[in-house]
């Protein structure tokens, strides 16, 4: 049809770099001419408004306020993150580089075999970077991020949580390639909502498993009859849908989500160069005497320290020449604020503890074994 010239959409950030199309959706009729218009002289908050608006338009069966609540509340925008803020973690950035960025910025060169996998699963111990790694493949595969937490669906009214959920998947596919980030994964795939404890979590669970089943689906349809439809750049990105999920209680994800997440990585501890790294560059801006067999001590003094806990560590620590002043601090000159010593982060350890004990790390080890993919 002559309505599908694409056009960009205007030279802001918003959506991400995205290059906004009229596409005609999967399952669904020809869409009539929506083409977005060219810039205009507008603020960016109004332009970022009127694609929205666009796109939601163009959006059949799907709740309206429902998609609003999206863009509002899923679609994050801003704050990137970046490989080299991540310390340590090769073998997740590897994994993810293969399972995900490069297959979303090479999808001519992942199809038949080398086709991209779904849904992938980030899980360990709290506070080791699953967040940060989901958001830097965000960032380095140049998609557009959606965020939800379990209990940002769940809280909604009977009925509203599966229109959100189809508003998702159904937004992720227009903007795509996006990424479905759903933080605790494992309050909304629980196999304990089977109990029947929760009607409308366990809708939300059966809706999310549907949509993201016709992610699948629609991909292997595309494929099978490539040869009458050609190649449609449209279904080309509507292949480009992933979620990724993190969670801190994999054993408590119910059977039937576990294998959908056919890669599922394990995000251990650091280890103790990852330590010395993080340690290092969170203390690279401010005045400490700290050397480097002061350094060395502390890597021994925060094994099974996770990366949040040696966050709070060095916060706490930063905190101690401070601390020390009282009411003083309020007329002391800034250059006469003394260095953050040894000493101070030894303090903080008496009361920064690790949040995961040996016994649960052990726990983590135990599914990895089972379940994990390896690498
Ligand atoms: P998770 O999602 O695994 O619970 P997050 O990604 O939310 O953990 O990490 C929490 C905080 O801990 C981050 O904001 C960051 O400050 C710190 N952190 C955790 N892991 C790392 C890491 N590998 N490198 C740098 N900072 C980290």
């Amino acid at each position: 049809g002559s309505s599908k010239s694409s056009k960009q959409a205007g030279t802001a950030d918003v959506p991400r770099k995205k290059v906004l199309k009229p596409t005609v959706p999967s399952s669904d009729k020809p869409e009539e001419d929506n083409s977005v218009e060219e810039t205009k002289p507008i603020d960016e908050k109004s332009l970022k408004e009127a694609l929205e608006d666009d796109i939601i338009d163009q959006l059949r069966g799907v709740d309206k306020t429902a998609a609003k609540q999206i863009f509002s509340e899923i679609v994050v925008r801003g704050d990137q993150v970046h490989w080299e803020d991540i310390a340590g973690l090769e073998a997740a950035k590897n994994s993810l580089k293969e399972a995900v960025v490069y297959p979303f910025l090479r999808p001519d060169l992942f199809r038949g075999l080398r086709e991209p996998v779904r849904g992938m699963l980030l899980f360990g111990p709290p506070g080791t970077g699953k967040t940060m790694l989901a958001r830097a493949v965000a960032t380095e595969s140049n998609s557009t991020f959606f965020s939800i937490s379990a209990s940002s669906l769940t809280s909604k009214y009977l009925g509203e949580s599966e229109k959100l959920v189809r508003a998702l998947f159904a937004i992720a596919k227009k903007l795509s390639p996006s990424i479905i980030f759903v933080d605790e994964i494992d309050s909304l795939m629980g196999s304990r909502n089977n109990d029947g404890e929760n009607e409308s979590s366990r809708r939300i669970k059966n809706e999310f498993l549907v949509q993201w089943s016709s992610l699948s689906s629609a991909a292997a349809g595309n494929k099978s009859s490539s040869g009458e439809n050609g190649t449609d750049d449209d279904n080309e990105e509507d292949e480009r849908v992933l979620v990724l999920a993190a969670t801190n209680l994999p054993w408590s994800i119910d059977e039937a989500a576990r294998r959908r997440f056919v890669r599922r990585q394990y995000i251990p501890l650091p280890e103790t160069e990852t330590r010395r790294k993080q340690l290092t560059k969170l203390l690279a801006h401010q005045t400490h005497t700290l050397t480097e067999e002061d350094f060395s001590a502390l890597l021994d003094l925060t094994n099974g320290y996770s990366g949040s806990d040696i966050t709070s560590l060095a916060k706490d620590a930063a905190m101690g020449p401070l601390r020390e002043l009282g009411d003083k601090l309020l007329f002391t000159p800034r250059d006469q604020i003394r260095a953050i010593t040894l000493q101070d982060v030894k303090n903080s350890l008496s009361y920064i503890k690790p949040s995961v004990s040996s016994e649960g790390l052990e726990q983590y080890e135990d599914w990895a074994n089972k379940f994990g993919s390896s690498g």
